[in-house]
């Protein structure tokens, strides 16, 4: 008998990158190859010297086709078997395992924004639904757009066994979102690619298209972000690398920003819960601040912090890199580890 392998990569699409999968049938009981792609299809590779190598990091369970069949992430390589200068998560892992002693976790929340015909699900046909005020968590036909696409979804990331820890509807109508987490830098980055390319291929299946647009609709309609919530050993013990840890990111605002997802300016306004993308902040229960204490870690004296600037479409390997790189580097130099 054999089984289905989806090769699942991050393409070298500017100035966002997609996802590409493709099939590969493979005889039971045996291992996941290294298998190769056109790069000139991908914008990774010219067409004279278009082949680049999938190399298998991350598998799991395909809920799609059940059975044997399994979801199959991958890095992309060069034929020199180094790793190919789109391939964010070989930069992540030497930071990752540089820190790997303070013992990194994260939680992604991760919104994005259903379409169909062109405009947001639940959007009438040339004009705007009642404004924003009763979507977010909402109940009932008039609130809510696209629940049976978004309960497969869970379901299916749930039977991969992804550490998916919850969904809500968001702000916006046909605007959702899902949280990956807590989990290392790595295997967060990881969930969350599979978790999102299972949300293309389960809302194919349904005729509609789920976007990462930080800002799928222009006025006074919410953006779609990805804040992102982290923690060290010390900060889940202690109050005082907390605040190491933001000021921190205070200091290395433009490098964050920069990495945090096209279009950033578009959506980090200072309206729509969101601090200006050029002026720092943090603040305890504040969602107007760059950077959130939770209310509960403030009581608790230890717990984690909400960086509420990364995008949608953001790549979590790029900002889970350069949060341990700021945080860990800032929480060891203050002896706080
Ligand atoms: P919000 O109130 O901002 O909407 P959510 O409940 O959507 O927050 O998401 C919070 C995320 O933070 C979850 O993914 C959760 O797993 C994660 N989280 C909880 N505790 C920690 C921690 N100590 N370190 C990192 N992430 C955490
Ligand atoms: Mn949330
Ligand atoms: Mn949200
Ligand atoms: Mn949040």
């Amino acid at each position: 008998m054999t089984y289905k392998a989806e090769y699942i990569w991050i393409d070298g699409t500017e100035p966002s990158a997609r996802l590409r999968s493709k099939t590969r049938i493979l005889a039971d009981g045996a291992g996941l190859p290294i298998w190769g792609f056109d790069g000139s299809s991908t914008n990774q590779a010219p067409g004279k010297a278009s082949d680049c190598v999938l190399k298998p990091v991350f598998s799991c369970p395909d809920p799609i086709r059940g059975g044997d069949n399994v979801l199959v992430l991958c890095e992309v390589l060069l034929t020199d078997m180094t790793p190919h200068v789109t391939n964010t998560r070989a930069q992540l892992t030497s930071v990752a395992e540089r820190y790997a002693d303070q013992d990194s976790w994260f939680g992604i929340e991760q919104e994005y924004t259903f379409f169909k015909d062109g405009r947001p699900l639940g959007f009438p046909a040339g004009g705007f639904p009642a404004p924003q005020g009763f979507y977010y968590c909402g109940v009932g036909a008039d609130e809510v757009f696209g629940r049976e696409i978004v309960e497969a979804h869970l379901d299916a990331c749930v039977e991969a066994g992804l550490a998916i820890s919850g969904i809500n509807a968001e702000v916006m109508p046909g605007q959702w979102e899902f949280q990956i987490g807590p989990a290392g830098p790595l295997a967060v980055s990881d969930h969350m690619w599979v978790a999102r390319w299972l949300l293309y291929r389960i809302a194919e299946d349904f005729g509609v298209s789920a976007t990462l647009d930080p800002k799928p609709v222009k006025g006074d309609w919410n953006g779609a972000g990805a804040h992102t919530n982290f923690s060290t050993q010390a900060m889940r013990s202690g109050y005082d690398p907390i605040i190491t840890a933001c000021e921190a990111l205070g200091t290395k605002v433009d490098e964050h920003i920069a990495g945090y997802g096209a279009e950033i300016e578009n959506r980090l306004t200072g309206m729509h819960e969101t601090a200006p993308w050029s002026e720092f902040s943090y603040g305890v229960s504040d969602r107007g601040a760059s950077v959130r204490i939770p209310w509960q870690v403030e009581v608790d004296k230890q717990g984690y912090i909400e960086d509420r600037r990364p995008n949608a479409n953001c790549d979590p390997y790029v900002v889970t890199r350069l949060i341990v790189g700021t945080c860990c580097e800032a929480l060891e130099k203050a002896g706080q580890v």
